[in-house]
């Protein structure tokens, strides 16, 4: 079956967040299953070319008077298609977060499309990824009948997102200005996420409860839409790429995990050793707490806070990994950072760094995760398979990978209290039995994407059968 994946992350070349990493981990699933993929994304100017196998410029493109390149190649053994306008719109330093970012992503979508109608191969599944290539549909199904698609697929990451923007530079001259185009509440703005939502044949989102979610409270304005389409939307977990997240071959870990997973404790303690040294915190036995997240309002920013707080007044050592692009939020986290400077239990580090991220996993003995609201979550399934235990509000995928008391520890409604409260559980769980018990069977928990791939490829079968490609 071909299946052309439309994204704006595609991990290892561009990651934010989970969108990156569930876009590669689920291509990679069903290649090995022998079906045709194709990712294509923007080449982003922070794209590192030499990570692309066989990289050539195969084709140039103009429409509207606007002109791309079009590249190929193979990253991480996905066959990839990079679309390189000649104008600035993904010259810049970040991948999200500029004021033209509805422009930037609904041109990459008509060039994409641009590019498929003119390769002509039919497709039996196109697969959106959330409102940054929402637009597509619309564009496909209004603009290019004539390309053979079997079925539109829309994936929700996250509702949170909606790309709501004017539509001049973004409707192209002649598009019918259909009403469920547009926000319902600013009439005069289109939503890019709710014509993905309309047009597509298949809705799939992150995890089963979120599915549910998003139909009642965390629609974020869309639950009508989404509740009138309930048949066609199904919620799968996402899974996680097990080859680069194996704590027993994991290039970046000081000491590898042990296969039988016997001693795992040498192996954190060696990592720890490392880590502390690196991030220049006393090595200690104190529980070490850690969070590794985008600081945004999502991820309940001021329990994270609080939490931090409450592990180092009780006698733990935290340390933080937070990448951060809001402003009002860094300067709270900034005087946190502040007032444990010279602490010898804390570190506070503000950019996304993976190879970080890959030893505070080993290292670590619990994790926070205080989301507000989580689509699926994919820290607190690494964190498992490194040993670490998660605290998380138990809501979307947490809720579906968390049974408090067997592989985590969960807490029902988002306060400070009820996680410091779920802190002092895990002081007390710290080096018992029990915590052993709850980590060799976190380590054993299969998360691997080959379950969850199996349930997408049966849907995308399902959706393309109206018209087989
Ligand atoms: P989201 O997609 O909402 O950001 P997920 O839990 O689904 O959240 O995925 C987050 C991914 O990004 C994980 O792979 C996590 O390890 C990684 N990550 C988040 N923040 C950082 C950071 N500051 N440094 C390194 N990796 C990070």
């Amino acid at each position: 079956m071909r299946i052309v994946h439309l994204t704006s992350e595609l991990s290892p070349l561009a990651k934010v967040g989970g969108l990156g990493d569930v876009v590669s981990g689920l291509s990679k699933a069903l290649l090995k299953k022998g079906e045709a993929i194709e990712v294509i994304l923007p080449f982003y100017d922070t794209i590192e070319a030499t990570l692309i196998e066989s990289f050539i410029k195969v084709d140039d493109l103009s429409i509207d008077g606007k002109e791309a390149e079009i590249w190929q190649g193979k990253s991480d053994h996905i066959p990839v298609t990079l679309i390189a306008p000649l104008s600035d719109h993904f010259k810049r330093e970040t991948i999200y977060g500029e004021k033209d970012d509805a422009e930037r992503f609904t041109l990459f979508c008509k060039f994409a499309l641009a590019y498929l109608v003119k390769v002509g191969t039919p497709i039996a599944i196109l697969n959106l990824h959330d409102w940054l290539t929402s637009f597509a549909a619309p564009l496909a199904r209004e603009i290019y009948p004539n390309l053979s698609i079997g079925g539109i697929v829309t994936t929700l990451h996250n509702l949170c997102y909606q790309g709501v923007c004017k539509p001049d530079k973004v409707l192209p001259a002649g598009f019918p200005k259909c009403p469920f185009l547009f926000d319902t509440a600013k009439p005069k703005y289109l939503n890019l996420l709710k014509g993905g939502i309309t047009y597509a044949d298949l809705l799939t989102t992150v995890s089963p409860t979120y599915a549910q979610e998003i139909q009642r409270e965390w629609g974020c304005g869309l639950e009508g839409l989404l509740k009138s389409r309930s048949e066609k939307l199904v919620g799968i977990l996402n899974g996680i790429d097990e080859e680069i997240w194996d704590p027993t071959s994991d290039p970046y870990l000081k000491l590898l995990m042990p296969e039988d997973r016997r001693s795992v404790h040498a192996a954190k303690k060696g990592n720890r050793a490392a880590l502390s040294a690196q991030v220049g915190i006393k090595l200690s036995e104190k529980p070490l707490f850690t969070c590794i997240t985008r600081l945004v309002e999502q991820k309940g920013p001021e329990l994270i806070l609080a939490g931090i707080e409450h592990v180092l007044e009780n006698g733990g050592q935290f340390i933080l990994l937070g990448s951060s692009s809001e402003k009002k939020l860094k300067k709270k986290f900034d005087a946190l950072a502040e007032k444990y400077e010279e602490s010898p239990d804390a570190h506070f580090h503000f950019v996304f760094d993976e190879p970080l991220a890959h030893l505070t996993y080993a290292a670590a003995d619990f994790i926070l995760v205080p989301s507000l609201f989580e689509p699926c979550g994919l820290t607190q399934m690494l964190a498992l398979r490194y040993g670490t235990i998660p605290l998380v509000h138990s809501v979307g995928g947490l809720a579906d990978t968390i049974v408090d008391g067997e592989n985590g520890l969960s807490f029902n409604s988002p306060t400070a209290a009820e996680l410091e409260r779920t802190i002092d559980r895990a002081f007390q769980l710290f080096r018992t039995e029990k915590h052993e018990e709850m980590i060799q069977k976190g380590m054993g928990m299969d998360w691997s994407w080959e379950k969850s791939a199996e349930i997408y490829l049966h849907l995308y079968r399902k959706a393309s059968l109206s018209t087989p490609a």
